[in-house]
């Protein structure tokens, strides 16, 4: 959708191949090249909300049905009611769309198809590749074996195909209690692939699941459901991440016995951040132990968070388009996607004047009682996005870093007897401080040059630094919150030995501004808006802010660190 030209990567490479049909792998279908279509799905767990990773998956496998004609199913791999709730299938749902893209009706579930994934264990058992298993998990796992060592066989493995049968189906009575048998698959206990020994496919657990409810006390495994869930639903590339390269051999067996719809399974690489973590299950952690003020903090790598923060859904399409799909584990620099979002906002967003840390500036010669409407450029990247009008007058913030009293060699901002330019203003030049008995700057004054009108001095002379303000009594109050990376360090999964990942958290990483002045054209923002603040960033108003208390998050500073890292590689 917003690539035109022609992708290239492993995976495409195949799905072109299929749609060829040049593959040489079984194909049972008679289709010819013609009417052959390529059916991807999404198969996330509702055990979460969606994180930046999954937008990558999301990306790949709507963005390929769409790049060549098929479809995309949505399905949720709810085996687990542990973990799962409706919350998370609705949040789920909203960030799929939000970032644009469209299931239709083909929303499934791993619990709509309980009953066959049931009927399909009863075929195992009938052919004698299953049997229920009295083992506990402690026992389940010591027999298991290392990588090193083979497995021992379960003493219960050679029960009978009509005792494991009667033992299945009491199973499911809820004759047994939680965790006291399991069905196994009968494959090989000396198989050098771990997930091949005899891999459990059905535990006992009395949970209500947020859909089925009480109808199930025996649930399924991920590894039982999830292949057989893409065969039942035609699924033909069944793409996912590299964890599962050894369970292929798992599902292709599972498939094989069945003699059903054979997807063919591709792995790919994760998307792994810098200043981040990627797992849901240590998202959970930061959100249960309020570290951060829930699932869609703006400095969470959730899709929520990210929305919240201003990211476009179009520039994370981006950003993921450009990383690519690769065969090898790899690490994108955070920095890398802040670029992305910024390139995407220049042309995007709308300037204003705000002021983050206001510091009073009077000009002494300016009339009283006097305002004055300056024109102000909307996007000077985009023509089309006009001007507005900005008043000006006596008395006006500056940001508190552009003043110094004693001005270091490299500072050209306002100080003591110096000239600066006001944008879309007057010149103006610093005459005198007033402090306070501490020595804190209380206010500035100076006076204007009335012949500087929209910036530029008829005489010629120049100054070297242009400041933005906006004018006090015209302004607004807002709070602008500023975002700095969740973790202190690059690779937050490495901790000191005994120590945590939340060890990394970095203290910083949140800075509330309270007293923050904007220009009046901003009265009227919306949550979702995102401007550029002249000279500081860009920010996105809040789902929490109000006419009456309007709240900006700092989506991303202007300035590129990627540019650096880039040229130091
Ligand atoms: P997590 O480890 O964060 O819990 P998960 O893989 O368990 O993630 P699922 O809900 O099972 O989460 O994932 C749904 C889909 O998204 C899967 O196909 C999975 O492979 C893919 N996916 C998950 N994380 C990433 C990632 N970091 N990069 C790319 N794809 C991902
Ligand atoms: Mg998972």
């Amino acid at each position: 959708m917003d690539d035109i030209k022609e992708k290239s990567d492993f995976i495409r490479e195949i799905i072109r191949q299929y749609l060829n049909n040049e593959n040489e792998e079984k194909d049972n279908s008679e289709r010819s090249a013609k009417t052959k279509k390529i059916h991807t799905r999404f198969p996330p767990e509702p055990n979460g909300y969606l994180h930046i990773g999954h937008a990558k998956s999301i990306c790949l496998n709507f963005g390929l049905a769409s790049e060549f004609g098929g479809k995309c199913n949505l399905r949720f791999d709810d085996t687990n009611p542990t973990k799962e709730e409706q919350e998370y299938v609705d949040s789920i749902k909203e960030d799929i769309k939000w970032l644009g893209f469209d299931w239709d009706s083909r929303e499934f579930y791993a619990s709509d198809y309980f009953n066959r994934l049931y009927e399909f264990a009863l075929i195992l058992i009938k052919k004698g590749k299953a049997y229920v298993c009295d083992l506990s998990s402690d026992e389940i796992r010591e027999f298991r074996g290392t990588l090193k060592e083979p497995g021992r066989e379960s003493p219960y493995r050679n029960r009978s195909i009509d005792e494991n049968l009667r033992l299945f189906e009491e199973m499911r009575l809820g004759r047994y209690p939680d965790g006291s048998k399991v069905l196994r698959a009968k494959i090989d206990m000396s198989s050098p692939n771990l997930n091949m020994r005899d891999p459990i496919m059905y535990r006992i657990l009395r949970r209500s699941h947020h859909r089925t409810k009480d109808k199930w006390c025996i649930y399924p495994t991920y590894d039982w459901a999830h292949g057989q869930s893409d065969s039942i639903e035609g699924i033909t590339h069944s793409i996912c991440t590299l964890e599962f390269e050894d369970h292929r051999p798992l599902y292709d067996w599972f498939i094989e016995q069945l003699e059903i719809h054979h997807p063919r399974q591709i792995e790919f690489a994760r998307l792994n951040l810098t200043y981040t973590v990627m797992s849901k299950r240590m998202l959970l952690m930061l959100v249960e132990e309020k570290h951060v003020s829930g699932w869609d903090d703006p400095r969470m790598p959730t899709i929520s968070g990210m929305r919240r923060r201003g990211y476009p859904p179009e520039a994370i399409r981006n950003f993921c388009s450009q990383i690519g799909v690769a065969k090898a584990d790899s690490t994108v620099d955070f920095a890398f996607l802040e670029y992305i979002i910024r390139e995407n906002l220049n042309k995007n967003a709308l300037r204003a004047m705000a002021i983050l840390n206001p510091l009073k500036v009077i000009i002494d010669n300016y009339p009283e009682d006097l305002s004055e409407e300056l024109t102000a450029i909307n996007n000077p990247e985009d023509d089309s996005a006009g001007t507005r009008k900005v008043p000006f007058s006596k008395v006006i913030y500056i940001e508190k870093e552009d003043f110094m009293e004693e001005p270091p060699g490299k500072f050209y901002r306002l100080a003591p007897g110096r000239e600066v330019r006001l944008r879309y203003a007057y010149f103006i030049k610093c005459e005198s401080v007033v402090k306070d008995d501490k020595g804190n700057i209380l206010e500035v004054h100076c006076t204007y040059d009335p012949q500087t009108k929209g910036g530029d001095a008829p005489d010629g002379r120049k100054v070297k630094a242009t400041l933005h303000w906006v004018s006090e009594k015209h302004s607004i109050p807002a709070e602008v919150r500023l975002y700095n990376h969740l973790f202190a360090v690059e690779n937050p999964y490495k901790t000191e030995e005994g120590g945590d990942f939340k060890d990394n958290l970095n203290p910083d990483s949140l800075k509330v501004l309270k007293d923050c002045r904007l220009e009046p054209s901003l009265l009227n923002v919306k949550p979702g808006d995102i401007y550029q603040f002249e000279r500081i960033g860009y920010f996105c108003v809040d789902i929490g802010s109000t006419k009456e208390k309007i709240i900006f998050n700092r989506t991303v500073t202007l300035k590129d660190e990627w540019a650096k890292i880039k040229k130091s590689v």
